[in-house]
C-alpha cells in the first residue's frame, strides 16, 4: 500500500508538472491545446456552447522597462491570480505564453462570457499590484470573447476569433472588452 501511495504521489507530482505554468501557477499552454479540444468534443456531442476568453496585459514592455522584469514577473502572477478568483470553479484559466491568459468557460453562452469578461476586466482595473520595491501600481488588460460553434467550429478558428476580438479591443483604446 505505501508503494502504491508513494507512486500515485510521484504520479500526481509528474501531472502538475506536466500541465502547470511555474510562473503563474496557471495551466499551461499544451492544457490549454488539449482542453480546448476536449470541449469541442464534449460540446458537439451534447450539443451545448461553451467560450474562451483571451486576455493580453496592456503595454506590458513599457512597464518592465520602467519598473523591471522582477516586479514584471509579480504583477503576472498577480494578474492569474485575480482572474481565478472572478471565475467559477469549472472555468479552466491557462498561460497562453508571455503576458497573455485564455480562460475556457464550459456551458457558456457569449452574453455570460462578456459579462464574466468585463467584471475581469474591472477587477484588474481598480486593483493595486504590488511591485518588487513594495510601492503598488495599476495595470489593465485587453480582453477578447468568442463562443463555440457560432465563432468557430474547431481550435484554430475558435482561438483566430478571440484574437480578432482582443485586437479590436487594443485597437479601440485597450482596458476593455470586444
Ligand atoms: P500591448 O498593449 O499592445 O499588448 O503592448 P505590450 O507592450 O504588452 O505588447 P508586446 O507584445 O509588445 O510586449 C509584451 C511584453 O510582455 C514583452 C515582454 O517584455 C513582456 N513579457 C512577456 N512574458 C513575460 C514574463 O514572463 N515576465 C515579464 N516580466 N515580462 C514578460
Ligand atoms: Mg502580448
Ligand atoms: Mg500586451
Amino acid at each position: 500500500i505505501i508503494k502504491y501511495l508513494i507512486k500515485s504521489r510521484d504520479f500526481e507530482q509528474q501531472y502538475k508538472l506536466a500541465t502547470t505554468d511555474g510562473l503563474t501557477d496557471l495551466y499551461n499552454h499544451r492544457y490549454f491545446q488539449e482542453q480546448i479540444r476536449m470541449q469541442i468534443e464534449h460540446s458537439k456531442r451534447y450539443e451545448t456552447e461553451f467560450s474562451l476568453i483571451i486576455i493580453d496585459i496592456d503595454f506590458f514592455k513599457k512597464f518592465n522597462d520602467s519598473f523591471g522584469h522582477q516586479s514584471g514577473d509579480a504583477v503576472l502572477r498577480q494578474v492569474a491570480q485575480t482572474i481565478k478568483k472572478n471565475v467559477r470553479a469549472t472555468d479552466i484559466v491557462c498561460r497562453y505564453g508571455g503576458e497573455e491568459m485564455s480562460i475556457i468557460l464550459p456551458s457558456t453562452d457569449n452574453k455570460e462570457a462578456y459579462f464574466t469578461a468585463n467584471k475581469i476586466c474591472e477587477k484588474i482595473a481598480e486593483n493595486k499590484f504590488k511591485l518588487a520595491n513594495g510601492k503598488s501600481t495599476n495595470v489593465t488588460i485587453s480582453l477578447g470573447v468568442a463562443t463555440f460553434p457560432a465563432d468557430g467550429e474547431n481550435a484554430p478558428d475558435l482561438i483566430e476569433s478571440a484574437d480578432k476580438k482582443l485586437y479590436e479591443a487594443k485597437n479601440s483604446g485597450r482596458n476593455q472588452v470586444k
